[in-house]
């Protein structure tokens, strides 16, 4: 199925497109509203599919519909016309089951939302209100391990306690014994003691997160009920956390594992979607695309010495980044025909991009640019968009408050309490960059918009036009169903000139800017073939 909706004029954001909720009523009648200061107009063209552009949520840090300076998922249903106003049309929220911690990677009820976060249902209405716009919504399932709080593990705790010594345990008397990894030797660092006991377990992450016995089918079995629970309400699909740690050695069975998770799923829903973590290189993740689950992040690309951003300041050339975009569907496609690139700049686990770059406003521009050319699913972790700053290493210092307004507290969460309080942001607040043509927020939205305009930026074969690219230039096509597109990059910082005569496939004479990215200065210029292109910058061109 095809999505028609709304009218975005190129060159600044302030058309915002309608949300999806107006499908199948194509708003022409705008069209020309900007038309002398542009050049090109965006129609935003959705496919119904698994290629999204997903935005990441930390609920407790993002908007707090109640005043008790704790974001919830009311919160996120608040706030969902600025997440499709910025052009997203997919939701990651990071686990919102019940748990003991602040970051909530380690749940004592599969099947209960988080009562700060509020209940299952208000995520059975914020589901409701994500397909009403279009929007796909996926939850963090954390499978590995539980809380060291869940019933499951502390029943088993209590009968090992009390096992008489040299007894072996009975799972017919308590099953949960083998629903983790106990043994009465401490076989590893990883293996903590039970307490008061001379039992120890598995918890490869910390003591209060024992991992799961995935082996044992009864685990198996609660975990595809705990899948379709969620799907129940609504859920679209799942973020699989923590997949390489399922089992330690042995990868071949965690694919194994994924395979028959996700065709569990698709039982109930052939459209859920899944995208999976393995942190790990491009081997390892072609290794586990063998799994034909359908996502996984591609962590080639990104963090601070990533592709993107090394890209995006000038420290990998255009040329170098878009032959590893060309790569992906040689080695991940090699092994999943219907793989969907999951890239991403930073997450959670992650110091943010702003850091890195010490808030350059044009090394942000620029590597948010190269993520939303590139194929694929692109994830945008939370106040991506405006720039919003971490700092040192500490988990709560990357998940900080999403800073909509600096004279307007309403929604403005509180910062996890383990968080440095003196972090600074050295961008303007969201309020303000929206009202911004030049923010890195505007920027933000005009390469959605111009990625949802064209289908193919996400899906389309990659041709890179070997003449026209070199060192910093580079041009590539993408082609899909008889229809291309052509990206030029510059990133470097001179201005520099391609002509685009004899591309296969391309009547050069017809050739029209369909969309244009500045990170530093503008004013790209086609002369007959002759493409003039500005430092730092991305022309997309169609014909
Ligand atoms: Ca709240």
């Amino acid at each position: 199925m095809i999505l028609i909706c709304g009218i975005l004029t190129g060159c600044g954001a302030k058309n915002a497109a309608p949300s999806n909720v107006e499908a199948e009523t194509a708003v022409q009648s705008s069209a020309t509203d900007d038309a002398e200061s542009t050049g090109y107009t965006l129609v935003p063209n959705i496919i119904d599919d698994n290629y999204r552009n997903y935005y990441e949520i930390f609920v407790a840090s993002f908007y707090d519909s109640d005043g008790d300076g704790c974001g919830d998922l009311k919160g996120v249903e608040d706030k969902l016309d600025y997440i499709t106003d910025l052009g997203c049309n997919g939701i990651w929220l990071m686990p919102v089951m019940s748990a003991p911690s602040y970051h909530k990677y380690d749940t004592d009820d599969y099947y209960l939302i988080d009562p700060s976060y509020g209940t299952n249902d208000d995520f059975k209405s914020l589901a409701g209100a994500c397909h009403d716009k279009g929007v796909k919504l996926i939850i963090d399932m954390v499978i590995n391990h539980s809380s060291s709080e869940h019933p499951w593990f502390k029943e088993a705790c209590d009968y090992l306690r009390d096992l008489p010594e040299g007894t072996e345990p009975d799972s017919a008397k308590c099953p949960y014994v083998e629903y983790y990894h106990f043994s009465q030797e401490k076989i590893n660092a990883s293996y903590c003691e039970v307490p008061d006991s001379d039992w120890y377990y598995e918890a490869v992450f910390n003591y209060t997160q024992p991992d799961l016995n995935l082996d044992n089918p009864d685990v198996v079995k609660e975990m595809y009920n705990v899948a379709d629970y969620w799907m129940d309400l609504g859920c679209d699909g799942f973020r699989m956390d923590a997949v390489m740690h399922f089992d330690e050695t042995d990868s071949a069975s965690n694919i194994d594992f994924l395979h028959d998770y996700y065709e569990h799923c698709k039982t109930k829903d052939p459209d859920v979607y899944m995208v999976s973590e393995v942190w790990a290189s491009g081997k390892d993740i072609t290794t586990y695309y063998k799994s034909l689950t359908p996502s996984f992040f591609n962590f080639d690309v990104a963090d601070a010495e990533g592709k993107l951003i090394k890209a995006g300041r000038g420290k990998l050339s255009a040329e170098k980044f878009v032959r590893a975009c060309a790569e992906y569907p040689e080695s991940y496609g090699d092994s999943n025909p219907d793989y969907i690139d999951a890239p991403f700049i930073t997450n959670h686990d992650m110091g943010r991009v702003a850091n890195v770059v010490q808030s350059n406003l044009t090394d942000l521009k620029m590597t948010a640019g190269l993520l939303l050319s590139m194929n694929g699913s692109p994830f945008i972790y939370y106040g991506e968009e405006i720039g919003m700053k971490s700092k040192g290493k500490a988990d709560e210092n990357k998940r900080l408050h999403m800073n909509w307004s600096e004279k307007d507290t309403a929604g403005v969460c509180n910062d996890p309490a383990g968080a440095d309080k003196d972090i600074t942001q050295s961008l303007p607040a969201a309020d303000e960059q929206m009202s911004d043509p030049d923010s890195l927020y505007s920027y933000y939205k005009e390469a959605l918009a111009i990625r949802n305009a064209y289908p193919e930026i996400a899906r389309g074969d990659i041709q890179i036009i070997e003449d026209l690219t070199t060192d910093n230039t580079a041009v590539i096509t993408k082609t899909r169903n008889d229809s291309t597109i052509i990206i030029v990059y510059n990133t470097g910082d001179d201005p520099t000139a391609v002509d685009l005569s004899g591309i296969n496939g391309v009547s050069p004479e017809d050739l029209k800017i369909a969309g244009e990215l500045y990170a530093a200065e503008t004013g790209a210029g086609l002369h007959n073939t002759e493409l003039s292109v500005p430092g730092r910058s991305i022309i997309y061109l169609k014909q």
